[in-house]
């Protein structure tokens, strides 16, 4: 290695759950003497970037944190894949080559190596095309990239049709064994039954699939044990998870909203043990009934409670509480806005995990042993249920009735069974200390990370 600080430039996908993994493993980087350009969309960098001051954590002057444009008018929707995919192609790559240049053509420490999430793999033909080696990061379970990986074979076997159908209703996909069956009704472009759309975000996600192949590398935020079926069949991928942010500082972690500190001393005054965390990720969603029985579900729970409500977790305004709960809040629960959820699990006083199973939540509630009560909504979140519930066993399933809805009653049974399951709970234990051995000298996801690292050095 030369005396110069490497550089990586890091590019997510614009969305939290992508956001948030990057900026851990650019820590990483960091901590092993690199200097890092990290690159949002203006949309997201300002959300970032507010929530950093609002929360007065200083930006780390060895992480620079840029933005380029994705290409969309302020008050798009964002949350339309296809669209946002669409405009991302046609202005990101100019302004990726661009940005580069600028860097490199500064007299500073020059731009050697981009690792960017494999969702946004346009970044590795621009990184070929200036001389820079790339990276492909997975953000999630490496069995959902398994099964992209196959879905070549998958049509030619006559499974799916030449757009990624499935030919027969009801089939499960089964790529390989230990992992979970797959429903490809979840595969993200068969979330819409719009055929346009639906094209437009399989095409999408099947080149990024085909560009990868110019990176030098593919890692994944999993490790060997956790998914020992993906990775035979993946030899090349990488896993080198769990990553996280260092549970005692206070550093940038790429959260889009300011995190509502106040819970964790709320959490210390509380039994070990006790408490029930719910939160659903950045983008899940609960009808005014839904809101309502799983309100009640923590009232009859009668257990401490930790419940994210985002702003926008519900689509009614607040009222949606069920007469008294603020009364319930006040003795024995808190509500905040979005938590500081690493924190929260790793918090001694934390039982159980109500979750939408976000792959960022899994290998979260893994890492701190944490048992899992499972409300996934759609997508791939099934795919982490099945293994949560089917494979590693540390969760239970909710099972929605009527309407699609959880019952307060089943709320309360749950837990119950939940937190009486002492088998459930060792395991949940075995599989947090492997988790950790994993990023440990001498742990198989520590030395992949060496590997990558030395590469980036070289
Ligand atoms: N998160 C958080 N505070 C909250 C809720 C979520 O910091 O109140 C973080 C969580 O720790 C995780 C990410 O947001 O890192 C959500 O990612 P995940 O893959 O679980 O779900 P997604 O938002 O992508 O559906």
């Amino acid at each position: 290695m030369g005396s110069r600080t490497p550089h990586v430039l890091v590019l997510p996908y614009p969305a939290q759950g992508h956001v948030i993994p990057l900026m851990e493993l650019s820590h990483c980087l960091l901590d092993r003497g690199f200097k890092i350009t990290f690159v949002n969309t203006e949309f997201n960098h300002d959300r970032v970037v507010n929530a950093l001051s609002e929360r007065g954590i200083e930006i780390d002057q060895r992480m620079q944190l840029v933005s380029i444009p994705d290409g969309m008018a302020p008050d798009e929707d964002r949350d339309n894949f296809a669209s946002l995919g669409e405009n991302m192609l046609l202005v990101m790559p100019d302004h990726l080559e661009q940005l580069v240049g600028r860097i490199n053509g500064s007299g500073g420490e020059k731009i050697t190596w981009m690792v960017a999430d494999l969702c946004m793999a346009f970044a590795f033909r621009v990184a070929k095309k200036m001389g820079i080696k790339s990276v492909a990061f997975w953000p999630a379970a490496s069995a959902t990239l398994a099964v992209l990986i196959s879905i070549p074979k998958l049509i030619e076997e006559g499974v799916l049709d030449d757009d990624g159908v499935p030919r027969t209703e009801g089939m499960m996909i089964n790529v390989i064994p230990d992992m979970p069956p797959i429903d490809p009704r979840g595969l993200p472009w068969n979330l819409t039954s719009n055929p346009e759309l639906r094209k437009s975000i399989y095409q999408y996600l099947m080149n990024n699939v085909r560009e990868t192949k110019l990176a030098e590398f593919t890692i994944s935020n999993s490790f060997q044990e956790l998914e020992s079926g993906a990775f035979a069949y993946m030899p090349n991928i990488s896993p080198l998870g769990p990553l996280f942010a260092d549970e005692d500082s206070d550093r940038q972690t790429g959260q889009f909203w300011p995190e509502d500190a106040s819970c964790m001393s709320w959490l210390n005054e509380q039994p070990a043990n006790s408490v029930i965390y719910v939160a659903f990720g950045s983008t899940g969603i609960l009808n005014r009934n839904q809101f309502r029985e799983l309100a009640l579900g923590l009232e009859l729970s009668a257990r401490p409670f930790l419940w994210v409500v985002r702003p926008d977790l519900t689509n009614t305004s607040s009222d949606a509480y069920p007469a008294g709960f603020r009364d319930c809040v006040a003795s024995r629960g808190r509500v905040v806005g979005w938590s500081p959820q690493q924190k929260v699990l790793a918090h001694p006083s934390v039982a159980c995990f109500v979750t939408h199973c976000g792959w960022n939540s899994t290998m979260e509630g893994v890492r701190n042993g944490v048992p899992f009560l499972c409300w996934p909504y759609f997508g791939y979140q099934f795919v982490n249920q099945s293994y949560i519930c089917d494979v590693w066993k540390v969760g239970l399933k909710m099972s929605p009735g009527d309407g699609g809805i959880v019952s307060s009653e089943q709320i309360k049974v749950k837990v119950e069974e939940l937190l009486g399951d002492e088998d459930l709970s060792a395991r949940s234990l075995k599989l947090k200390e492997k988790a950790n051995d994993n990023v440990r000298e001498g742990g198989s996801s520590y030395r992949n990370m060496n590997i990558f690292i030395n590469a980036m050095k070289e």
